[in-house]
This record gives structure tokens, sequence and C-alpha cells, in this order.
């Protein structure tokens, strides 16, 4: 693969300059380049500029408002449900995280239901600000159709991301993010552009034989979840939080609506904030220091969240698939 070095200012205006191009507003546009462009910096390839064409690709089709001015209203004094106005996620994002965290510092537990979005990005964003702000963060979102429930051949989940966050006073925050397929569909799409096999059984092909390659897995063919059952009852309790719960699409109906323009559908997400502070009390973040230390001292044992830590430390260019700047560049 041939890259490109590109300096995070320079994916910055990249991002930024083909998507009000295509129509979005300032506020629509920079919320979503420091998306993909914080995603860059962290080394999560998959959502950063990798997703621009199929954002594009969405706001040329008129199905995503690149002009969207999300709103918030309280469902209780601590739920809160942001109106997406059927923008990109990171605007609504921005938009309800403030009113969220407010809410969770005064109450100890706060839920933001967000519809009405299109969701394409990671989700370490959100949970990590929430974090950030001395908040534990949970999220998750449904997507459209590419993973079969434990037992079956056929699509109905989609790769479903659970994110959570949970922050340190004086240290970068723990956070998970992970898609309950075996693998992100983005990955899987990264590894076939790239030529490279997956693991044996991260997915069927169309005729439901378990395969290596990742192009037979994204053309036709089905994820199946991480750990079996497991992880398969995970994904359904996605589904039932982000679709169910929030009031929005789950990932089978979110396929009927679709127009299939490679951009991402539109649905909803959950995310849920509790207070350390107000519910375990003063010495919560020495209680889990010594949890952390003890899982650190185990040889092998590193955080999660640590790999995009230690690559933000590096404020130089990063290196980008050439050919995706090239294709990027022909949008503007
Ligand atoms: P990975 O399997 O790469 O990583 C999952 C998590 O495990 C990360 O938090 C990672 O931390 C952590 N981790 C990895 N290796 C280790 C290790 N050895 N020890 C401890 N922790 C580890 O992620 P996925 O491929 O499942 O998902 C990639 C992204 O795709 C996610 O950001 C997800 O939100 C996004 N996604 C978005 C969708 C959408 O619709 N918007 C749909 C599906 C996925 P670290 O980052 O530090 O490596």
């Amino acid at each position: 693969m041939n890259t490109t070095s590109l300096e995070l200012n320079k994916i910055y205006d990249l991002a930024y300059n083909v998507l009000k191009k295509h129509g979005c507003d300032d506020f629509n546009a920079e919320s979503v380049a420091t998306t993909v462009t914080h995603a860059e910096r962290d080394g999560s390839v998959s959502h950063g500029l990798f997703r621009i064409p199929g954002y594009v690709a969405s706001l040329k089709s008129k199905k995503v408002n690149g002009v969207s001015r999300p709103s918030n209203t309280f469902l209780t004094q601590n739920a809160i449900r942001v109106e997406g106005d059927y923008g990109f996620a990171p605007v609504a994002i921005k938009v309800g995280l403030p009113d969220l965290i407010q809410t969770t510092n005064n109450h100890g537990v706060g839920v933001l239901t967000i519809t009405n979005t299109h969701h394409f990005a990671a989700l370490w964003h959100e949970t990590e600000t929430l974090a950030e702000n001395n908040l534990i963060g949970i999220a998750c979102t449904a997507y459209k159709p590419s993973v079969a429930p434990a037992g079956a051949k056929k699509p109905l989940f989609g790769t479903n991301p659970i994110s959570f966050a949970w922050p340190r006073k004086n240290n970068t925050p723990v956070v998970y993010d992970m898609a309950t397929s075996t693998m992100a569909m983005g990955e899987v799409q990264v590894a076939a552009r790239d030529g490279h096999k997956v693991p044996y059984g991260t997915g069927l092909n169309k005729e439901g034989e378990k395969t290596d390659d990742p192009s037979q897995i994204a053309n036709g063919g089905v994820l199946l979840t991480f750990g079996d059952y497991k992880g398969s009852a995970i994904a359904m309790m996605i589904e039932l939080l982000a679709a169910g719960l929030v009031g929005d699409l789950f990932s089978f109906e979110a396929k009927e609506e679709d127009n299939n323009d490679g951009g991402p559908a539109r649905g909803g997400e959950f995310i849920m904030a509790l207070s350390p502070e107000l519910i375990a009390g003063k010495n919560w973040n020495e209680h889990a220091e010594s949890f952390f230390e003890q899982m650190t001292s185990l040889e092998g044992v590193r955080l999660p969240g640590a790999r995009r830590h230690n690559n933000r430390k590096n404020k130089g260019p990063r290196e980008i698939n050439t050919s995706l700047i090239e294709k990027i560049n022909s949008l503007i």
C-alpha cells in the first residue's frame, strides 16, 4: 500500500473542505472533520478519512442533512433526547453531551438518547469526553444487518459497537470501544482493500461457510459475533438499547429504509453517564487506581485505550493511503 504523509491540520482541512463542498455548513463540517481527524490521530484508521467517501455519498444523495441543528429535550430530570435533525451523529453528540454532563453531575446518573442521526464513527469520542469530565461513559449504537445471531447464517444484527470509559484523575481514561462482531465491517473492508486475510471464523461467505477472505465476507457474506452466543446476547442488548429504548430504528428497519448510497444509515444511539464522585464517594479514584495497579502488574496486560493514547502523543504527520487521498481530492 502506498502512503502519503499528512499533518493533522491537513487531514482536518481535507475532511472539512470536502464536506463543505457537498453541502455541510461550518458547524456540521467542523464536527465531522474533528471526529475524523481525531480518529486518524489516534490510529483508528477504519473510522478516519476512510469514511469520507461514504459521508460525501450520503450528502450527495440528500439522505443526510448537512446543515442539521440538533436540539435537546429533557424527558425527565436526567433523561435527555437529542433530536438529530437527520444530520451526522458527531453533530448531535456535540449538542447533547454538555447537558448530559451537567445533569449527571447533579443526579449521579444521566441518559442521552440520540435519534434521527447517521452514525459512521467510533464511539470512544463520546465516552472519552464523559471520562475527561470525571464521569463514567457507556455508549452503543446499532447499524444495518451484517452479523448473524448465534446459530444463524443470515444477518440480523449490525456490527453494534459498545464503548465504556472510566475516568482517572491523573491519567488518560481507560476506554474500550469494540464492535460486537468478531471484527468491525470497516476493518474487514480495509483488510479486503489491502489484500490481507482475516482470522478464520471471522465470518461466513454467501454459501454460509466459514472463511478467512475479507472480500467474501464484505460482499454478500455475513460476520459472526465475538464469543458465540455470549457476544450474540450483547449485540441483542445493543439493538434493544439503541433502537428499542431510544425509539429509533432496529438494524433490520434501518436496512429497509436506507438508500444504500454507501453512507451511514439512519439510526439512534444510547449514551449513559454515571458520576463516581456522587455514587462511589470521594475515594473512588484511589480505589480504582489500586485495581488498575493490580491489573497492569500482571505480565502481558495493557489497559484498553492505551494504544490510542500512545499514538496521540505523536504530533507529527500520519501515513495515509495515497489512493484514498486521491479519491477524496477528486471529490473536492
Ligand atoms: P478492536 O478489536 O480493534 O479493539 C477493541 C477494544 O479492545 C479497543 O478499545 C482496544 O483498545 C482494546 N484492545 C485491543 N487489544 C487489546 C489488548 N491486547 N489489551 C487490552 N485492550 C485491547 O475494535 P473493533 O475492531 O471491534 O472496533 C473498531 C471501531 O469500530 C470501534 O471504535 C467501534 O466504535 C467502531 N464501530 C463503529 C460502528 C458504527 O456504526 N458507528 C459499527 C462498528 C464498529 P485500543 O484502542 O487501545 O487498542
